[in-house]
């Protein structure tokens, strides 16, 4: 989904870095070469038996030598009994060479003794130089092979040691993305606008004396383009990009992080102007206090930003962008004016948002004449522009499938379920039992929906089972967006989740684990309700709950006495039991249109909201005594099952 991280350009971290990981590459050098020099000469010696030069001289006296080696600071010799043994057991002397010694005029007397001297040095006086050279020569092609692997390990890797830059920094000379590839968020991209005018001519800003704010704060939900914008921001303002996750400044060695934002800003201070990323920046910025749990690396950490932050000069044209979807738990020196004080809320999109997000996406895309995006636009309430975005992508990878040359309707509806509700699986196998007691289920919840007047259409209802674990769902079409609900409607989503437990209990008298995220569900509408929105008798206008992570999951927890919390859960219980026996009354007096539709569905597996439609509508004309047979036909069933 996130792909902003990929592609960058190299960083131009190493920069930053070359004296000192030069300097650690050249020590590691001269220690390898210092190890393999002493193994060489251990290996030598453990083939070659030490002898004296005495012994030599003697074995030469008694003209015992079989061979001799002469090397530059050694000789080797095998005497003549050894000789005659047969290869593997030979053992072979060396004795050093006693300084000043002429080994030219010794070769030649053993040459003139018969002795078979092998691999006469070339020429005395050029052997230290060769030395010399060689070292060089080894030491050059080591030196180079470190680097070599040192890079391919991505930046300082191993070499850097633990203090040294590992982060992931990644810098982007042009992000090639701007305004137009940001749908809806127009809010957010009018508070954004000054800051590109700021990196386009931080000087006009100087000249006035106006100080522009150095950090800006992008609060929203995981995929709500966060990262998108600030890119654009860059592209926009046509200034490098870098970025970096909060999560890579934090390590287990204390200082680590810290260093690693010194390291960011003073590479950021060298291409100035430009913009500075943080993704997720909550993994650094989290509160000191010790509520969230906090460690001194964190806060060594924060503390280095904080420092980073103050330190610059912003008429250089530094502007530092943050993504949070938890700004709640941000410390509050962080958001202190003159560093992050500008909050742009990104929301998720609304109708007309999703409409722009899916005519961005499906810019390069071949369609089909049938597409409609705005039906795409009008099923997707509550879809991210990340969602949006991995939809369009199925539909295009299924019309690629499907062998076609654009993609259809169809396929973006079939990714929509796909990208909501995961892929089809069609292979879970139900008895036959089970298949009806969740067409039953699924029904129950549709029924509510279409009977209650307030209620939004069902536009499908389905018994193939996905890959979420969804044995089946009801789908429902919010025709208009809505920002404000009314005592009346909740309630209806209310018993139109109980819907499924309902019909269980009515026609086969079991409960079900099927009805877990349902009952999940209405329970936590139902607490919302209660300690949110002041629509309960017991506790009137009285909120005792508060949201926590308002950009993650709409949660409320509740901070009052625990008389008043056990209040709110017995209220929260009358309420769901309320709602639950409303419903059984409600589908037991309309027993034969839910028969009726369940079965319908157990033929096709999948039914559109039009077909309950016209079974709903025929029920009102041609049966008003619906209510006569309830009774009955529950009997009927229960016997059945
Ligand atoms: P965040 O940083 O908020 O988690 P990203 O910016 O990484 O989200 O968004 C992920 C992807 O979703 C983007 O690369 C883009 O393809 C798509 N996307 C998100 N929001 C939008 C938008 N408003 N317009 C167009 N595409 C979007
Ligand atoms: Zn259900």
């Amino acid at each position: 989904m996130d792909n902003s991280h990929n592609n960058p350009d190299k960083s131009p971290k190493e920069d930053g870095k070359k004296p000192k990981s030069l300097i650690t590459s050249l020590i590691i050098t001269a220690v390898i070469i210092l190890v393999f020099t002493m193994v060489y000469n251990m290996i030598v010696s453990s083939r070659y038996t030490e002898a004296t030069y005495t012994q030599f001289a003697q074995e030469m006296e008694k003209g015992n030598l079989a061979e001799v080696e002469i090397r530059n600071d050694r000789i080797i010799y095998l005497t003549k009994d050894q000789a005659t043994l047969p290869a593997g057991q030979q053992k072979a002397y060396y004795t050093g060479i006693p300084l000043g010694a002429d080994t030219l005029a010794l070769g030649n007397q053993l040459l003139d003794m018969g002795v078979e001297v092998v691999d006469y040095p070339i020429q005395e006086d050029n052997s230290t130089l060769l030395l010399i050279l060689y070292y060089v020569v080894m030491f050059g092609g080591v030196f180079f092979l470190m680097r070599m692997i040192t890079k391919r390990m991505s930046g300082d890797g191993i070499m850097g040691g633990m203090g040294a830059s590992k982060a992931k920094v990644y810098m982007e000379k042009q992000t090639g993305v701007t305004f137009k590839d940001v749908a809806g968020q127009d809010e957010a991209k009018e508070s954004l606008q000054e800051i590109i005018d700021f990196l386009h001519n931080p000087q006009k800003y100087a000249d006035i004396g106006a100080k522009l704010p150095k950090g800006a704060l992008l609060v929203g939900s995981p995929g709500t383009g966060k990262t998108l914008l600030a890119k654009a921001v860059a592209g926009e303002a046509n200034v490098p990009f870098f970025s970096i996750s909060g999560s890579d400044f934090v390590e287990m060695f204390v200082g680590v992080g810290a260093s690693r934002v010194r390291d960011l800003f003073q590479q950021a201070a060298k291409v100035a102007p430009c913009i500075i990323f943080i993704d997720e920046i909550d993994a650094v910025g989290r509160s000191r206090d010790s509520r969230y749990g906090s460690n001194s690396e964190q806060e060594q950490t924060l503390n280095q930003l904080l420092g980073e932050i103050d330190g610059f000069d912003s008429s250089k044209g530094i502007v530092c962008l943050a993504a949070t979807n938890r700004p709640e738990i941000l410390d509050k020196a962080l958001l202190r004016p003159g560093r992050f004080d500008r909050r742009i809320i990104v929301d998720r999109p609304n109708l007309q948002g999703r409409l722009d997000t899916l005519k961005v996406h499906t810019r390069k895309i071949k369609l089909a004449e049938d597409v409609d995006l705005r039906k795409i636009a009008q099923a997707t309430a509550g879809a991210v522009g990340a969602d949006l975005a991995n939809l369009v992508n199925e539909a295009a990878l299924r019309a690629v499938r499907h062998k076609r040359k654009a993609v259809n309707q169809e396929d973006l509806m079939v990714s929509f379920e796909t990208v909501i509700a995961g892929t089809e699986k069609k292979n879970t196998v139900l008895t036959d039992m089970e298949k009806r007691i969740v067409a039953y289920h699924e029904v129950g919840h549709a029924l509510v929906a279409a009977l209650e007047n307030h209620s939004q259409p069902v536009s499908k209802i389905t018994i193939v089972p996905h890959t979420t674990g969804a044995l089946g769902y009801t789908m429902q079409m919010p025709e208009e967006e809505k920002y404000l609900h009314t005592l009346q409607e909740l309630q209806t989503e209310l018993r139109t989740l109980v819907g499924g437990r309902a019909a269980e209990e009515v026609v086969f008298g079991v409960q079900t684990t099927g009805a877990a995220n349902d009952i999940q569900r209405a329970t936590a509408l139902a607490k919302n309700m209660v300690a949110q929105y002041g629509m309960s008798k017991a506790l009137g206008l009285m909120a005792p709950g508060s949201v926590s992570h308002q950009y993650l999951e709409t949660q409320t927890y509740l901070d009052c006495s625990q008389e008043t919390a056990a209040l709110v859960d017995r209220e929260v219980q009358k309420m769901l039991s309320t709602a639950l026996e409303q419903v059984k009354e409600l589908l037991r007096q309309h027993r034969s249109l839910l028969d009726e539709v369940s079965l319908y569905l157990l033929s096709k597996e999948t039914i559109t909201g039009e077909e309950l439609m016209t079974y709903v509508n025929r029920e009102g004309e041609t049966t008003p005594a619906a209510q006569e047979t309830p009774e009955t036909s529950e009997n009927q069933e229960s016997s059945e099952a």
